[in-house]
């Protein structure tokens, strides 16, 4: 089979089938950002599984258009569409999936460009999703077709995917996907998810999310005699004051062996997303006095992260423990525990055949070693994982993960056109090398 010097050449042509694509890339990119394709509400998933559809049949992929139909906010006014779209080779081998989320969050305040605009500027794409992920899912699409016009003889299978609502779960896209088989390690062996890692990083996995609500609860009273109520609110206090004195030094105490960036993200964290007691509150044009009343409820929502080493039951648990504590020893104390969501760790290993071969290909084009990293939260890696039973997984893709979700987030055209030099060398070496066969 090929010697190395032949290989050596191909290298050179498929990297100059890259270069070649730039301004298609440039302009690939933009036009994924010009679908402004919001979550919530789940907004255009169709249009752009259509866009990405005629781009991927013109380049030789067999397309599946999914619904995920009864998933969370699948309607008829906001329907969750996925893509995926498939290219065999001339004979059997792997499968290479990259898998990109076609999602984006709301723009938020701050934005000197146009979100949707797609403005090119000192060789930044500027958008919503420019970097989460849409630069990703182009660099993707120009490895593979580089790599198809460079070596139209492979074994194995190209998959590419544009998958709906990572950004609130993935139930509606890749979770739905694994549950209909499309990520069965019989169907599919490698998994990239060009998620914005940076480009000389690899991602092996995420931390565990647990999401819960809790209620404390009184009894509502007039509010110049609380004494004949009882204060839901300075029931939640107590809550937050066992939280202060009692669980955040012990989350913070316990660290973890994941290589989790950034480096406060090594240990375990909460965040209290939300607050709520007594009376709603009025819309802005209420120029009315509140009334007097000692409040009935208090519900807070918390995001609590764990690591690899923590077991699921003694996070519940420890939260739990703390209540039951104050159910005991306050007075009239009650409260509700309600789950809202719960996702697992997920680390793949660091010698699975995905991570060694884009490490290898990080050193190759960037002349440095890669960078093993894992995500403060969680992503798509989590169904792959659980559901699909894939473990050979990863995120690699361009953008730069602190622009993600921030205003004037952007993508650097070189980062892009690096990631799909490593994308295209990663497919080379499990769809072409000699030795894999
Ligand atoms: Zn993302």
């Amino acid at each position: 089979m090929a010697n190395s010097w032949v290989m050596g050449q191909d290298i050179t042509s498929l990297n100059a089938a890259i270069l070649d694509r730039r301004d298609d890339l440039i302009a690939l990119t933009q036009d994924l950002i010009r679908i402004p394709t919001l979550n919530p509400p789940g907004a255009l998933y169709r249009d752009i599984c259509d866009y990405l559809d005629r781009r991927l049949r013109r380049s030789g992929f067999q397309t599946e258009l999914i619904r995920a139909h009864g998933t969370p906010g699948d309607s008829d006014t906001y329907p969750r569409w996925n893509i995926v779209a498939r290219r065999d080779g001339t004979a059997p081998g792997d499968c290479v999936h990259f898998n990109s989320h076609i999602d984006v969050v709301e723009v938020g305040a701050g934005w000197t460009k146009d979100p949707f605009g797609g403005e090119l500027e000192d060789g930044k794409i500027y958008g919503r999703g420019a970097c989460d992920m849409k630069g990703g899912l182009a660099a993707s699409i120009i490895a593979a077709e580089a790599f198809l016009a460079t070596y139209p003889d492979f074994a194995g299978a190209i998959e590419i995917s544009g998958t709906a609502d990572e950004e609130s779960g993935g139930y509606g896209g890749v979770a739905y996907l694994a549950e209909q088989g499309y990520f069965d390690p019989a169907r599919v062996q490698h998994v990239i998810i060009p998620e914005p890692l940076n480009k000389d990083r690899v991602c092996l996995g995420h931390r565990g999310g647990w999401w819960a609500e809790i209620e404390t609860f009184g009894e509502i009273a007039h509010g110049s005699m609380p004494f004949l109520g009882d204060c839901a609110v300075r029931h939640m206090g107590a809550v937050l004051t066992a939280f202060e004195d009692e669980l955040y030094p012990a989350m913070a105490a316990r660290t973890t062996d994941m290589p989790v960036v950034p480096e406060g993200a090594r240990s375990s964290t909460m965040n209290i997303n939300s607050i709520h007691g007594g009376q709603p509150e009025q819309p802005d044009d209420y120029t009315g006095l509140p009334a007097h009343c000692v409040p009935d409820s208090c519900r807070i929502v918390i995001d609590r992260r764990f690591l690899a080493e923590e077991n699921i039951d003694d996070v519940r648990g420890e939260v739990t423990e703390l209540l039951e504590g104050l159910k005991a020893h306050r007075d009239r104390f009650d409260y509700d525990l309600r789950e809202i969501n719960m996702v697992l760790p997920s680390m793949t290993d660091r010698n699975a055949p995905v991570v060694q071969t884009v490490a290898a290909q990080i050193e190759e084009v960037l002349g440095k070693p890669a960078e093993f990293v894992a995500s403060p939260g969680t992503y798509d890696q989590k169904h792959i994982d659980r559901i699909g039973k894939l473990k050979n997984c990863i995120a690699y893709g361009p953008g730069i993960l602190e622009l993600a979700h921030k205003p004037d987030e952007y993508v650097g055209v070189d980062d892009m056109i690096d990631s799909a030099k490593v994308m295209a060398g990663a497919l080379v070496d499990i769809l072409v090398t000699p030795s894999r066969a």
